[in-house]
């Protein structure tokens, strides 16, 4: 465990010293207890980074097996080392590429969106078809850093104020839908937890 711990704080450290971004510690917390209560064993996720969250998920239960997609090379192979270096290449698969042209298949209990924030729709209806009937899709940083919260005049880039509209649109989105019911959680940057409107 204390071997586990230093390596993941290796990785924190080299997210933070190069502005990699990564889930914040009480999102993380949340999304691993929340894998463990559901007992979800296979995970989709949209954005790897350098492996730190999927490494973190895989490491709640040595059943958990998660497919992992990240379109930045050198990120990639960052991540493809880490996940090496936790000896977790037969339960992560780690695919080079944009999720949006990527063609996924099986179904995963747990679908986790943590990409380009302004695809989040796009991700969404794609990957839903991914996803076992009392499956989970969660999404992170619903708030963006407090910018979703915050009035829109108070933020000064125009591409920082489209994003956070693009954002705004997704919760919509998530409020409305007619097949869906979104719980949004108050954790980490926020996580909006999404389940089918039909499962008994
Ligand atoms: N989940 C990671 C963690 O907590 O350790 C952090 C992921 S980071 C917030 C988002 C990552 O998604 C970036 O590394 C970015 O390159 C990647 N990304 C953005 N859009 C993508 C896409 N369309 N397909 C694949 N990866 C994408």
């Amino acid at each position: 465990m204390e071997e586990y711990n230093s390596k993941l704080k290796e990785i924190k450290t080299y997210a933070k010293e190069n502005r990699v971004p990564i889930m914040e510690d009480d999102g993380i917390k949340y999304l691993t207890s929340f894998i463990f209560k559901h007992n979800i064993k296979s995970i989709l996720e949209i954005g790897s980074a350098i492996g730190y969250s999927a490494i973190v998920m895989a490491n709640v239960d040595p059943d958990i097996h998660i497919t992992t997609i990240e379109r930045d090379q050198d990120r990639y192979m960052l991540a493809l080392k880490n996940i090496k270096n936790f000896e977790l290449e037969d339960r992560i698969t780690l695919i080079f590429g944009d999720a949006l042209e990527t063609k996924i298949d099986g179904e995963f209990d747990l679908v986790f969106i943590d990409a380009a924030k302004a695809q989040n729709m796009n991700f969404f209806n794609k990957f839903s078809n991914n996803l076992v009937k009392n499956g989970y899709i969660i999404t992170d940083n619903m708030k963006f850093h407090g910018l979703v919260d915050k009035d829109e005049t108070e933020i000064e880039s125009r591409d920082l104020r489209q994003l956070v509209r693009k954002i705004k649109e997704y919760k919509v989105f998530l409020e409305e839908s007619n097949d869906y019911y979104t719980d949004f959680v108050d954790v980490g940057d926020g996580l909006a937890i999404s389940t089918r409107n039909d499962i008994e």
